[in-house]
């Protein structure tokens, strides 16, 4: 199984790609995690990284598409992944396809969860109080929001051209929203 979870800032990717992940027994590969222990180790990849984290805007791609491309020719990958994060760009859309077409598989799905905007910012704010995250202010909430309206919203269309794409209600409790990825997911591995 190689599925991409995506979704705006706030929709509960994170929290999501861990369940699904271990539902299918695959790992969960989340760019932003990545980039973020590379931040807490000061890594050379870490200091470019921050640059563009704290202010709410895309690292470049080039830094990303290598580090994905490492992260998903290691063994744990070989089964299959989920992409958390990634891609977000139509530029890293075409990259992943030419790495997964390398190894010779596909990708089988793309689900997006869906969550309205009043909903998403207020997820944000509260995260702010609880993981202290450095780009959970206000201003950087909103950078993000409008970056992925501008770069990543775009690839849903994209994807959805192609026949991969699952809508998920993303709205409510943790474990309902856990149901319904698993039952649209699970609808899909088996057609
Ligand atoms: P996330 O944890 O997915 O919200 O990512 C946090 C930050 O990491 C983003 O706001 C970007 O600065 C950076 N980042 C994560 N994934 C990507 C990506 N695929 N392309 C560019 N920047 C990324």
């Amino acid at each position: 199984m190689r599925l991409i979870l995506m979704g705006p800032p706030g929709a509960g990717k994170g929290t999501q790609a861990t369940f699904v992940a271990d539902h299918f027994g695959i790992p969960a590969i989340s760019t932003g995690d990545i980039f973020r222990a590379n931040v807490s180790q000061g890594t050379p990849l870490g200091v470019e990284a921050k640059r563009y984290m704290d202010a709410g805007e895309y690292v470049p791609d080039e830094v990303t598409n290598s580090m994905v491309r490492n992260r998903i020719a290691e063994p744990d990958a070989e089964p299959g992944f989920l992409l958390d994060g990634y891609p977000r760009t139509v530029a890293q859309v075409h990259e992943l396809d030419a790495m997964i077409e390398a190894t010779g598989h596909r990708l089988d799905v793309v689900a997006v969860l869906t969550v309205n905007s009043e909903e998403l910012v207020q997820r944000l704010l509260q995260r702010a109080l609880t993981d202290g995250r450095a780009d959970d202010t206000e201003d950087v909430i909103r950078r993000r929001q409008e970056v992925y309206l501008e770069q990543t919203a775009p690839l849903i269309d994209v994807y959805r051209e192609r026949g991969l794409l699952v809508e998920v209600d993303g709205m409510g409790e943790v474990g309902e929203v856990t149901g319904r990825l698993f039952a649209a997911l699970d609808q899909r591995s088996q057609s």
